[in-house]
């Protein structure tokens, strides 16, 4: 019997679970759906990474796969009735989008007898099963990663029959077409996309960086953490292969990126759990929490012309890249509450509007740990300063004359602070917009009003 494999975000063809059970019940219709809902315009950075992640698969497949766009509850049921498919199969979603869209797809299958089979997850354990003993969730990414651990992950998948693929309905070019258009008119460079890509990505990783990892990673200026976020992303790798790669592999290095991945299954389970903060802080503890509304000041955050090197740097690598390095990332967002005072929502939103890597657990979860108002234990007072974040992590300047042109002229650590120099400002670096002892003071101030302290 004809069945269907629905490819969401696992976007390959190896250590693939959901395409594993696939192929054992019959031939395999592979079927990717370009989703208005989440797909808008294609006009973001990460929608023209999913469309070249798409690509590459259909290349993979020799123009194999069946490209369908349109509400998934009409196109998936659509795309199984043209093919005669008894089943869908499909890797478990476990964000509030993807439990809506799949609850009101499996019913529609449901009502024509077609068969919906969940297989795995992006994760190495699915969101939901690393539980306390009582059964509730942890709430404290320590606690979670020992319980990770001990729960253990599977093997990589491998089928059990050889694949037989059927050969797909419908005409795929004009979708084909519109995705290689939002790959074309894409304003940042693209990775190369797709599954041999992330292999490729993962071994020079290996080779190259992971035995400095543990040390390195908070670096900017070096650049060597492994940027496997997009292909994470759109499951062109899936987090269960690299832990299996890494099974053997002692080292501080390895024991650090397994903890990186598991921060990643820790939000994905956190929103699992609490649905509402994608949008919302996940605790009460600043409920209250006096914020401004963004204006000039948020405008100049994002344009990277705040007057603060490290964090100007980091928002023009959001917007040249489409990426931006882990510690920077915790220093913009820093800034924007804790300097500027503004809800993290609204940081939140322009990363996902610009990143390529952009998912919403890891980033809503990102953001409110950096807040104060999410799974961190005692952060409200901890507040960056942005300047000594750059001494530390980028002693000599160059992470910050690589994307600030006009601090170039300046040599070393003078970069970071082209106030102490005369011609600092020679070529319209903009000076600061706050004053950051001023804006801890009032940050603090109002974490305590908020407090009732
Ligand atoms: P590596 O250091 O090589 O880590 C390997 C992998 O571990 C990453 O690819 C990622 O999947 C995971 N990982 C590493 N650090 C974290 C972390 N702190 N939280 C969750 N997973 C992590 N990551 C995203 O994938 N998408 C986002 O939208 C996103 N938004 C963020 C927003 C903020 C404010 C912050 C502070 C962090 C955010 N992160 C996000 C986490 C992290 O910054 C990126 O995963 C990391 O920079 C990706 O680079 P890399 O692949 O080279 O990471």
């Amino acid at each position: 019997m004809t069945v269907l494999w629905w490819a969401r975000r696992d976007l390959r063809l190896r250590d693939n679970p959901a395409l594993c059970a696939a192929a054992a019940d019959g031939p395999v219709v592979p079927l990717v759906v370009i989703d208005p809902a989440l797909f808008g315009d294609g006009a973001r950075p990460r929608d023209a990474w999913y469309a070249a992640s798409v690509l590459a698969l259909d290349e993979q497949l020799d123009g194999g796969l069946h490209l369908r766009t349109g509400t998934p509850a009409d196109a998936v049921l659509d795309a199984a009735r043209e093919a005669g498919a008894t089943a869908v199969h499909v890797s478990r979603e476990t964000t509030p989008f993807g439990r809506r869209r799949d609850a009101a797809v499996r019913s529609r299958l449901a009502e024509h007898g077609i068969d919906w089979v969940e297989t795995g997850s992006p994760y190495a354990v699915t969101p939901g099963r690393v539980t306390k003993a009582d059964g509730s969730p942890y709430r404290v990414f320590g606690a979670f990663q020992r319980a990770w651990h001990e729960h253990r992950w599977p093997a990589p998948a491998r089928p059990g029959t050889p694949l037989r693929w059927a050969a797909p309905a419908g005409a795929a070019e004009p979708v084909r077409r519109s995705l290689r258009e939002a790959v074309d008119a894409c304003t940042v460079p693209l990775p190369p996309a797709g599954e041999d890509a992330a292999a490729r990505a993962w071994d020079r990783f290996r080779a190259d960086d992971l035995p400095r990892y543990a040390d390195d990673r908070d670096r900017p200026d070096l650049d060597t953490s492994s940027r496997l976020s997009p292909y994470l992303k759109v499951g062109a790798v899936h987090p269960r292969t690299l832990l299996a790669d890494l099974r053997d592999t002692g080292g501080e290095g390895a024991a650090k990126f397994v903890s990186e991945l598991c921060w990643r299954e820790f939000y994905a389970d956190v929103l699992h759990h609490h649905p509402r903060s994608l949008r919302h802080d996940l605790t009460d503890a600043l409920a209250g929490l006096e914020y401004d509304a963004p204006g000039d000041d948020f405008a100049a955050w994002q344009r990277g012309e705040t007057g603060f090197p490290l964090v100007d740097a980091g928002m023009r690598q959001l917007r040249a890249e489409g990426w931006m390095h882990n510690r920077v990332r915790m220093v913009v967002a820093s800034f924007l509450g804790k300097d500027l005072h503004h809800w993290w929502p609204h940081g939140a939103a322009h990363f996902l509007d610009l990143l390529i890597d952009g998912d919403p657990a890891s980033n809503a979860h990102g953001w409110q740990w950096v807040s104060g108002t999410g799974t961190d234990a005692a952060p409200y007072f901890r507040v960056f300063n942005p300047t000594a974040q750059a001494e530390k992590f980028d002693p000599r300047g160059d992470y910050v004359r690589r994307y600030v042109p006009e601090l170039r002229h300046l040599d070393g650590s003078a970069a970071l602070h082209p106030w102490k120099h005369p011609d600092g400002y020679a070529h319209g670096y903009p000076t600061r917009i706050v004053d950051h002892a001023q804006e801890r003071e009032e940050t603090l101030l109002r974490y305590r009003r908020a407090r009732g302290k």
